[in-house]
């Protein structure tokens, strides 16, 4: 399997794709800029057959239903699928243009997706959302906008909630073992990193 990343929007959002060896994609928040995914689709030579979202906030979301309808099958949990259809992804607060979208398939904490032959953990992390979620494929864990790089996702958009927030990222620290953070947003990290250094280590 092969990651390849794009960082794109104007919100600087991270899409990642993991490619299998039939060259076929899924990818992990599929971002606001259509031309930019597909270019890099084109370019690497895959398809993407799945987008999963860690929540549904536009800047995340923003083109999943131009690429559900070239195929992709979308999945999102069940607690942020609805903000697919509402304005709680937060298009009109920012001004952006989304279009809505029903996903395919709702996912749940602890369930283990097998999607183009990649093994995909789901684990909820509510806070900057309620349905957020963040995948875990091997020692890679994709955190949306949970934890970032020494610093942790907004709890003040609707359905935020801090203490909900302050639980998830202890959860994810409390993971066994070492792994690559793939956030949302802005720089790569790793768990053991974030366990030192992170504000939030200490957060009570
Ligand atoms: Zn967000």
């Amino acid at each position: 399997m092969k990651l390849y990343h794009l960082r794109s929007g104007p919100l600087r959002v991270n899409t990642y794709f993991l490619v299998n060896e039939l060259n076929q994609a899924v990818v992990i928040d599929s971002g606001e800029n259509y031309k930019k995914v597909k270019q890099v689709e084109s370019e690497c030579g895959f398809k993407i057959e799945a987008v999963l979202l860690t929540h549904a906030h536009f800047d995340h979301a923003g083109n999943a239903k131009k690429l559900q309808d070239d195929g992709a099958k979308i999945y999102i949990s069940e607690l942020d699928a609805p903000k697919l259809l509402n304005e709680q992804n937060l298009s009109s607060d920012f001004g952006r243009e989304f279009d809505y979208l029903t996903a395919d398939y709702t996912i749940v904490d602890g369930q283990t997706l097998n999607v183009c032959g990649i093994d995909i953990k789901v684990i909820a992390t509510p806070g900057h959302t309620d349905g957020s979620v963040c995948f875990l494929v091997g020692n890679m864990l994709f955190t949306g906008d949970t934890l970032f790089l020494e610093s942790v996702g907004r709890t003040d958009f609707i359905t935020g909630d801090r203490n909900e927030l302050v639980k998830s990222v202890k959860k994810l620290f409390a993971l066994d073992g070492e792994y690559t953070v793939y956030p949302g947003h802005e720089d790569f990290t790793t768990l053991s990193h974030e366990r030192k250094y992170n504000a939030f280590v200490d957060y009570d």
